[in-house]
Parts: C-alpha cells; structure tokens; sequence
C-alpha cells in the first residue's frame, strides 16, 4: 500500500542528504572546510530558500540568485536522483536495507562524480 506522507519524508531526508554528500564531493578536492555557510562562486552566502535540495536549483532555472555564476547541474542531478529513489521506496515501503542500499549508491555516485569532475579520487595503478 502506498505510503506518501513516508514518501514524502524519505525523499525530504535523502535530499538533505544528497545535498550533504555534494557539499563533501564539491569542498574536499579543493581543500576547503565541511563546516560553515554554502557560499556561491562570487563568494556571497547562499540564503536558506536558495538551497533547498532538489527544488532550489529548478527555482532559480541553474542561475546563482546574487550574480550570474551558474550552479552544477550534477549536484542537482545528485539531489534529484536521490529523492526520487528514496521516496519511490518508501511509497512503496521497500525494506530499510533497500534504504541502507541507496545511501550506498549516493555515496558510490558522489565518488564517481568528484572524481570524473577533477580526478579528485586518487585510483592505485
Ligand atoms: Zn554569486
């Protein structure tokens, strides 16, 4: 029996998630800090309602709101897939390990994803 208020909560958490997740993918090849305020590439503070995972990014059509720096369409990719999986599991209550499994593959897909966008993943030869 379909589940949507669960839905709707798994996909909300897994966004959070995913946003996280392209936090790490987008700071730590450069060597910046996890902690702190998403900031835009002009260096402004992102305000909260321009940073909702997986809406945001529609809202604003890609384009930062403070200048005309553009925002990665793979983190919205991220955030998308991530939410739609999540809430399609838990509309369809798919046991918590299938859960555990896409935190996994987000996981897995963020590696690949830094890693294809900067080699930022050292490979052992
Ligand atoms: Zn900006």
């Amino acid at each position: 029996m379909p589940e949507p208020l669960l839905a709707l909560f798994a996909a909300a958490y897994a966004g959070a998630f995913a946003s996280f997740v392209g936090v790490v993918i987008d700071r730590v090849p450069s060597g910046r800090p996890l902690h702190g305020p998403s900031r835009c590439q002009c260096g402004t503070p992102v305000r909260w309602r321009h940073n909702i995972p997986g809406l945001s990014w529609l809202w604003l059509q890609g384009q930062a709101a403070c200048c005309d720096a553009t925002i990665p369409r793979h983190l919205w990719a991220l955030e998308a897939f991530t939410m739609l999986l999540a809430g399609t599991l838990a509309w369809w209550s798919i046991p918590a390990a299938v859960a555990v499994t896409v935190v996994w593959l987000t996981a897995v897909a963020a590696v690949g994803v830094a890693h294809g966008r900067k080699s930022a993943v050292p490979l052992q030869r």
